[in-house]
């Protein structure tokens, strides 16, 4: 499938394009898929091979890759003012729109918006007003941001220490300071006849014992994905927010709900905490905030964070951060056309957090299908966000050995059969976009289940 020749698109990638997260020995066989255009859910690589994406992109193309209405909002938004910063005493005019909107569409009754140009930096963002508040409130060692293994919030060097991952080791982080607590998920780290309701307890006596450990005024504070998703599509145990939240309040730790993923729509709920009712302090956003047709991040602090902020920041006259992006007019403009397209509906068309609540029911009948399967050890999600757990042994939820590389495998076939899904650890990801229609999801469920078969007879 490679083409070879010393011209060939792949070869040319190779040459002057560095690859992050990629698997290097899958390319080195099959070849970089170079992309030139997309429709609907589908996009289309320079062979003129159609594929169609069950991952909207990373997870954020929920609007699908010719939305007309969305292109048409970022020229018109080039043509009115292309660019401007929001320094010293000026914002664009989408700016201030996009901050009203982002306030009335969140679960807070007021707050305040910080633009950033990713979730990454968003999350670095809220560690710096954390740290900032720190000092400014007389607390300078509150300093320490609790998140979870498996956690994912970034890859820039704060955000980095924040994710819960090990791959991270190899950049000598998490920095000082960043604790990672156990990962909520029952049916991998539940004990031996531990019941659910015992697991949660646990994860919440964990979580004191932490704060005695550290000390409750040392912690600037905890932050999770109401569904983990880069670290494999995680829904938490039962009960886990209603056992962490009062524990946090208890001790005066904020709680801030990273919704990169999970906000606008993903869970079938406006927002991931809703969907696990739950109120946070402050919210991260990114990723479905432009329906990624722009890179923007936001942090989104409720009343509370954002009264302490400003009285602050008042103090000193100044919040001394702001990346030269921030607030950028097309991005805002572009966000606020995407929210209105994915929670208002626009040109006439439903909203599509409909179509999310409207194929929920097929897509989780699906997965509760595929679960079926000898090697399938969980199926698991929240609205239209989904993973298939592979397992060599399903009773002893034993994995299968990581040479074999089996959801690369199960990924690499399915890229085979014209459908992008994304393998992570052992688990396959499924993250449709919002537009999906019933037979484009059987599609990709089809196209799956036999890439699914054809491994799993290759490597048992
Ligand atoms: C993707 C993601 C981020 C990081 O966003 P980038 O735009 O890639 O920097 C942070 N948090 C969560 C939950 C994410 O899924």
């Amino acid at each position: 499938m490679r083409d070879d020749s010393p011209n060939s698109w792949e070869a040319r990638a190779d040459a002057h394009s560095f690859y992050g997260f990629t698997d290097l020995p899958s390319i080195a066989e099959r070849g970089t898929v170079v992309l030139t255009h997309g429709e609907g859910p589908y996009v289309f690589d320079v062979h003129g091979r159609k594929f169609l994406d069950a991952n909207s992109g990373l997870w954020n193309m929920v609007a699908g890759f010719d939305h007309k209405g969305m292109a048409e909002a970022a020229k018109a938004q080039y043509d009115r003012f292309p660019g401007y910063h929001a320094f010293f005493g000026r914002m664009s005019d989408q700016t201030v729109m996009l901050s009203e909107k982002l306030i009335d569409v969140s679960p807070f009754e007021r707050g305040k918006v910080f633009y950033t140009n990713s979730g990454s930096e968003a999350n670095d963002t809220l560690v710096k007003m954390l740290w900032f508040l720190g000092g400014a409130e007389g607390k300078p060692e509150r300093r320490k941001i609790l998140t979870r293994k498996n956690g994912y919030h970034g890859v820039t060097a704060v955000s980095a220490s924040m994710t819960g991952k090990p791959y991270n080791d190899v950049f000598g982080l998490p920095l000082p300071g960043f604790i990672h607590l156990t990962c909520p998920h029952y049916w991998r780290e539940g004990r031996d006849g531990e019941s659910e309701a015992e697991f949660t307890a646990r994860m919440g006596s964990e979580l004191e014992e932490v704060i005695a450990r550290e000390g409750a005024d040392t912690i600037a504070a905890f932050v999770a994905e109401p569904v983990m998703g880069a670290g494999g599509v995680i829904p938490p145990s039962e009960g886990y927010f209603q056992t962490v939240a009062p524990i946090l309040k208890k001790h005066g730790i904020p709680l801030v709900a990273d919704e990169v993923i999970t906000g606008f729509g993903r869970t079938g709920s406006d927002w991931g905490c809703q969907a696990y009712d739950f109120m946070p302090d402050a919210i991260i956003s990114s990723k479905n905030l432009t329906a990624g047709y722009f890179p923007m991040g936001a942090v989104i602090l409720g009343p509370e964070m954002s009264d302490r902020l400003q009285a602050a920041v008042d103090e000193i006259e100044e919040f001394p951060h702001g990346f030269t992006a921030s607030g950028h007019p097309v991005g805002c403009a572009v966000a606020l056309k995407a929210i209105e397209v994915i929670m208002d509906g626009s040109d006439g068309a439903a909203p599509l957090i409909d179509n999310v609540r409207a194929l929920t029911p097929k897509f989780e009948a699906e997965m509760a299908r595929l679960a079926q399967h000898p090697h399938i050890g969980e199926a698991r999600g929240k609205g239209l966000m989904g993973a298939l757990e592979a397992v060599k042994d399903k009773a002893t939820k034993t994995p299968f050995d990581g040479s074999l590389s089996v959801s690369e495998r199960i990924a690499n076939t399915c890229t085979d059969h014209g459908l992008i899904c994304r393998p992570l650890g052992q688990a396959v990801v499924l993250c449709p976009a919002f537009i999906m229609t019933e037979p484009q999801m059987d599609e990709m469920f089809q196209k799956l289940e036999a890439a699914l078969n054809r491994v799993f007879e290759d490597v048992v």
